[in-house]
């Protein structure tokens, strides 16, 4: 596997396309040059430090590290009890601002672990990335389902060092996997107070690769990477599609890194408050581009209402 690299690094080249740029729009330069660099998270050798201090809980039969755990840890602040917002702001990677959400299981990666069972989603074989993946529960369901391989992309590298990786090593032992038979996530099952060890199936690790960083650097980073990968049959996304600014790099990175005739599945809440994202205005937006075909395939209508899409390129089989 190869060593971490980065395909941008907005500090190290800014001044040369600073003085180039006269004629440039200002703001997005700005915007470029904030652009967080892609980088791949090499597996530890020793995957009992991935979970060494880690408490975890379970859902749906999956393990998860306890969150206020890595708030604390990143916090610095062993009695803090803080908010995520206030608890990642000392944390280097995790500046206020460009953090995206990641160290908390949304409520649509529920909604999406149900389709999979309602729609007996296939993985056996199949390619998978979790694109904004958080915690990487949809990824870890697809690893279970033989997928051949699943990529793990967060923006943040601190979730995938501190949360997505650990999670996997977890649901990758055999102890985690003889926990997956729980089946309601409001059963209340006691947490798991301490991670057992790490002491099997590190050839799923094999099978799974994982990226932080923008989702353009990241797809710059994997089509470019001397370990290529061929496009992915499945990518799975789910609660990303909040901020319209991102839809552009969001739209490309699925455009490039989808097979012709892969699908994806994408969870979103139909409207996000506030930042004003949501299942209709990317709905439009992709229906410009004219590359892809969409389809609602569920609406939940518990809570705030929330939507399943089902997209393809329109000149797939
Ligand atoms: N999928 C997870 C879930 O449902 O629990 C996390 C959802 S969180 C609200 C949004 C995720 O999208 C974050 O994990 C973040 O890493 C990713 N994300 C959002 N905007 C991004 C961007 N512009 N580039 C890369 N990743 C982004």
């Amino acid at each position: 596997r190869e060593k971490s690299r980065e395909t941008a690094d907005p500090a190290a080249d800014s001044s040369p396309k600073l003085a180039a740029s006269e004629h440039q729009d200002e703001a997005a330069l700005k915007k470029n040059l904030c652009v967080k660099a892609a980088k791949e998270h090499n597996i530890p050798k020793d995957l009992n430090k991935v979970l060494e201090n880690k408490v975890m809980e379970t859902v749906l039969g999956l393990s998860y590290v306890k969150l206020s755990i890595v708030e604390r840890t990143c916090s610095g602040d062993a009695d803090s009890e803080g908010i995520v917002s206030k608890s990642i702001s000392s944390h280097t990677d995790l500046i206020p601002g460009v953090y995206e959400g990641g160290l908390k299981i949304w409520e649509c990666t529920f909604d999406l672990m149900d389709y999979f069972s309602e729609a007996e989603i296939e993985f056996t074989n199949k390619t998978v990335l979790d694109l904004g993946c958080g915690a990487g529960l949809l990824g870890i369901v697809a690893l279970r389902g033989e997928a051949a391989r699943v990529h793990f992309q967060d923006y943040n590298s601190t979730v995938i060092d501190e949360i997505t990786l650990p999670n996997v090593v977890a649901n990758c032992t055999s102890k985690g996997r003889r926990m997956g038979s729980g089946k309601d996530r409001k059963a209340s099952k006691p947490p798991s107070k301490r991670p057992r060890k790490a002491e099997g199936s590190p050839d799923v690790l094999n099978r799974c690769r994982f990226f932080s960083g923008e989702w353009s650097q990241v797809s710059q980073l994997l089509l470019s990477s001397n370990e290529p990968c061929s496009k992915y049959d499945i990518i799975l996304t789910s609660e990303t599609i909040y901020n319209p600014d991102y839809y552009s790099a969001l739209h490309e990175t699925l455009a490039q890194l989808l097979d012709r005739n892969g699908r994806v599945y994408l969870a979103s809440k139909v409207h996000y408050f506030g930042v004003g994202g949501g299942i209709y205005l990317f709905e439009k937006f992709i229906e410009e581009k004219n590359v892809f075909r969409t389809s609602l395939v569920k609406t939940i209508d518990q809570g705030l209402q929330r939507c399943i899409m089902e997209i393809t390129f329109k000149n797939s089989c």
